[in-house]
């Protein structure tokens, strides 16, 4: 491959992976998914394009059971579903995202760490493979997710580094990077959220499931699960919001899901203009990596190109929500509909202008995803219980479309 190590952002893209991985999502995907070799043939690669809904669960899980029955591709419809489980399960408990936020913010100002930490994020420790993943995630913006675990948990356990940094060299230079996927995956292996279980990494599965081509020295496996206060009670499950008939209306995309299909018809008139709203430079205190933000900015440029025709004239594509309401102001927009934005920067971004808006009179209107509402309520405990919900999920597919 010659070129740029990172994919187009492009919803064409999405669609190229998803039919040459088609054929391989049932028992194939079973039987190897966990082998992270060269190119990862044995997964499909799509979730920087799932992370920011260039294509949808919905569309993932409906192709894929067309192809396959529901048992030969249960693996991987259990793999898609766990990010649901995970968007869910931290939507219903919000201050775990604060908590992290307050975690990382501690962590980055304890100066007696700072050559440690700055030896693991430049791939300096000379551990076998550590290394070479922190390379290959910095140059490629990916990284399998055997080689995610094996990461964090040499990370958290060999080089007792906190886990909140380590989730934000993630955040910072993964295209997928996923405020629920990624902090609860960290939480996970340390051992917090499954409190008492955690993950150690170990030479021999890390030789066998990289085909002999690493075989890590000295890792800690005896550690204890990191410990921490008991988990938040759960809150209400998100409603969403109707967008009001007839009123002058603006749609406005976040990268939180780039697929406004389902916003539309508006009941009323068709949208005046929209306009996208970034927030990639918010996944972290600490500078974000370019390959990051360009591929953000270029999947929303992708889906509002591709869907210009039905949501009206541009407006501004900015990371600051002032454009967005100057944008209204000049629209004389009355409502600006909006995806629901999960926990994360795109939420925080939407309720600061949610606040400019309402001092101008304008109303924002986060709309919910028959998907997420039907999912999310379910994230209650703990994944085994959720997946007995899967038929559910998969059963609401056809009305989603
Ligand atoms: C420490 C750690 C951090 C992680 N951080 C992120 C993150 O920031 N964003 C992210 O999308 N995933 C994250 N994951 C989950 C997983 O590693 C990636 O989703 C997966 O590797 C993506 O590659 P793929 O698309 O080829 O996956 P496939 O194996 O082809 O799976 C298909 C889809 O299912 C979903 N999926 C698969 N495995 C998981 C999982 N364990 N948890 C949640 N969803 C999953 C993804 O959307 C993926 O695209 C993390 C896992 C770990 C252990």
């Amino acid at each position: 491959m010659t070129g740029s190590p990172l994919p187009p952002a492009t919803r064409t893209e999405a669609l190229s992976r998803l039919a040459r991985f088609l054929p391989h999502a049932g028992r194939d995907y079973a039987a190897r998914r966990n082998h992270d070799l060269p190119g990862h043939p044995h997964v499909s690669g799509l979730s920087p394009f799932l992370r920011h809904r260039l294509l949808t669960e919905a569309e993932v899980l409906e192709a894929v059971l067309g192809r396959h029955s529901l048992q030969a591709a249960e693996k991987f419809v259990q793999e898609v579903v766990w990010r649901t489980y995970w968007k869910g399960w931290l939507e219903l408990r919000p201050a775990v995202w604060s908590d992290y936020r307050d975690g990382l913010d501690r962590a980055l100002s304890d100066g007696r760490m700072a050559d440690r930490l700055a030896a693991a994020e430049a791939g300096a420790t000379g551990i076998d493979g550590f290394d070479a993943w922190i390379a290959e995630l910095v140059e490629t913006g990916y990284l399998h997710n055997h080689a995610r675990m094996w990461l964090a948990s040499i990370w958290i356990f060999t080089l007792r580094l906190p886990w909140e940094a380590g989730a934000d060299f993630f955040l910072r230079h993964l295209l997928d990077g996923d405020p629920a996927s990624n902090t609860l995956s960290w939480r996970w292996v340390a051992g917090l959220q499954t409190p008492g279980k955690h993950y150690l990494a170990r030479a021999d599965n890390i030789a066998r499931y990289t085909d002999g081509r690493f075989s890590p020295k000295g890792l800690f496996t005896d550690a204890a699960p990191l410990s921490g206060p008991p988990h938040p009670p759960r809150g209400p499950v998100p409603g969403g919001d109707t967008p009001a008939p007839g009123m002058r209306t603006g749609i406005l995309l976040t990268e939180e899901d780039l697929a406004p299909g389902f916003l539309l018809p508006l009941p009323g008139p068709a949208p005046v203009g929209h306009a996208v709203l970034l927030s990639a430079a918010g996944r972290s205190p600490r500078p974000v990596a370019e390959g990051v933000l360009g591929f953000t900015a270029a999947a929303a440029r992708d889906a509002a190109d591709r869907w210009a025709d039905r949501l009206g004239p541009r407006g501004p594509v900015a990371d600051d929500p002032a454009a967005v309401v100057d944008w209204a102001v000049a629209e004389g927009i009355d409502q600006i509909v909006t995806p629901y934005a999960p926990v994360g920067p795109a939420a925080t971004a939407l309720a600061r202008l949610d606040r400019r808006l309402s001092r101008e009179g304008i109303r924002l209107v986060r709309v919910l995803r028959d998907y997420d509402r039907t999912a999310w309520p379910h994230a209650t405990h703990g994944f085994f219980r959720f997946k007995e919900r899967i038929p559910e999920i998969v059963a609401g597919l056809q009305a989603e479309r």
